[in-house]
Order: structure tokens, then sequence, then C-alpha cells
């Protein structure tokens, strides 16, 4: 039996019927009941693992995207076992279709903005969501951001259609705001399906909302950036978005940083630091 039932402390069951005030009093008188007085309040407890116990034996922390969880029973995705990546690319567009699965379908999006580059690309850029340049001309980063994105991706001695550059979600929301995390989770399947047909080398996430979208960690950037983490087999490293660069140019050295780690590991040669 319960020990709770015989003290006449309120069970779990209890918690349907009673108001959580009642309860807590009761909680409270039992405690009492048992010669407690003293109570500690306790850090929320975070359901991500601490540094140390995600890291890998190279440092790279293996990681879980947000949209990760499958369907075993759900039917394969059209792209499945087509081995031309541009073709499977066309697949996934073909699926999102005129997608309205989310709100931002209704909230005046123009163009859904589904990614491009090189269908077999070493490298992906991942963003947040299209602004109104992207929304009006149906590719990502086409805006002052992106010409810093671009200028990035030059000093690392790319050239932009080397490399494929999507969103984490692939219509604008309105005024530029931030996803919401139902949009995040309603598109980024899309992404992740992107991101399994081209198997990049390595993926660069720009900014948080990317970072934690890919990751499903919900952690400051100062303890993502500057190192490794694996997603499903995939190398990826965190930098700074080029909007908030575009904000705040002091923070181009440390993106430089990220991207040389990134160089580094792609065996590319820096051409000289973006301005
Ligand atoms: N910002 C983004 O995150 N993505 C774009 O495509 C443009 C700006």
């Amino acid at each position: 039996m319960d020990p709770r039932a015989q003290s006449g402390v309120p069970n779990e069951a209890a918690f349907a019927s009673l108001g959580w005030k009642q309860l807590l009093a009761a909680r409270l008188q039992y405690y009492r009941d048992l010669g407690i007085y003293d109570f500690y309040r306790r850090a929320v407890a975070s359901n991500v693992s601490t540094e140390e116990s995600v890291l890998q034996p190279a440092n790279v922390a293996v990681s879980t995207p947000v949209a990760a969880a499958e369907d075993l029973f759900a039917a394969p995705n059209p792209e499945a076992g087509v081995a031309d990546h541009a073709k499977a690319l066309r697949l996934i567009q073909e699926d999102l279709g005129e997608c309205t699965r989310c709100v931002l379908s209704r909230l005046g999006r123009k163009t859904i903005v589904f990614g491009d580059g090189d269908p077999n690309a070493e490298l992906m850029f991942v963003g947040e969501g299209p602004g109104a340049d992207e929304d009006e001309q149906g590719r990502p980063f086409v805006g002052r951001a992106g010409q810093l994105l671009n200028k990035m991706i030059e000093a690392m001695d790319l050239k932009r259609e080397q490399v494929y550059i999507a969103n984490v979600v692939k219509c604008r929301p309105p005024g530029n705001r931030t996803p919401e995390s139902g949009e995040i989770e309603t598109c980024s399947p899309f992404l992740l399906r992107q991101i399994a047909v081209i198997q990049p080398k390595a993926i660069v996430a720009l900014g948080a909302v990317a970072a934690r979208c890919l990751l499903g960690l919900n952690e400051p950037m100062a303890k993502l950036r500057g190192r490794w983490f694996d997603i499903r087999g995939t190398r990826l490293a965190v930098t700074y978005h080029p909007a908030f660069l575009l904000r705040d140019p002091r923070q181009k050295k440390e993106t430089w940083k990220d991207l040389q780690m990134v160089m580094e590991y792609l065996g590319l040669k820096p051409r000289r630091a973006p301005e």
C-alpha cells in the first residue's frame, strides 16, 4: 500500500481532484508530521546532458535534431533510395508543394524558400528563416545578411555555388520575428531530409535558432560555439548569424575562428579573414 495513503497525504490520483493550494498544504502537513520543517529550492533540472557526459573521445558531442523522431509506421519519403542528389531534392520540394502545414503560409508569405546550392556540397549552412528579400526572390540569404554570408564563404576559399544553404523554416515569419516552436517542428523535417540527401561533410548552423533546432539543445551561443557536434553522423559547428554580425561587427573575429575550425576539417586554405 502507498504509505502516503495511510498517512492521509494525497497521492497522484488526488492531484486530479484537489486544488494545488490544498494539495500543497496537505503535503506540507505530511512532512511536518514526519518532523521535517525546512525546505530548499532545487535548481530546475535540465533535460540536456552535461557537456562532459555527451562528449565523445574526439571532442565531438553527439546530438539529436529536434525533429529527428521517426515514425516507424509512416510511408517512406519519396526521395528514399534516390541516388541522384539533385533529383532527390526535387522530390522533397515536390512533397513540400505549396505548403500550408503551418500558420506561416497564411501570414503574408509570398514564396517558399526551399534552399539552394550544390546538391553534392561538402559544406552546408543553415539559417533561421527567410527575410523580406528572400521572400521576394525565393532564394535564401540574398539580402544584407546574405551578402555578408557570401563574403564569409569566399573567405573560406569557396564559391557560393559550391555550398548548400537552407533555413530552419522555409516561409518568412511576419516582421522577421523568430520562428515559433510549432513552426520549427512542422518545417524542420524537410530540412533534415535535405541534409540526409546532400550528406555534407560539415554543417554550419548560423545562430542560436538553427543550432537549437538541429541539436535539440537549449544552450546559449557561448556553450555551442567553438566545438564540434555530431548529428546523425554529420559534423556540425555553430557560429553567429550574419544578421547579428551586421549589428555587432566585433563578433566577426570570433566567427572567423569558428569558420577556421570548419576549414581545417574540410582541408580548406583560408584566403583572408572576411571584412
Ligand atoms: N536570415 C536567415 O536566417 N535566412 C535567410 O535566408 C535570410 C536571412
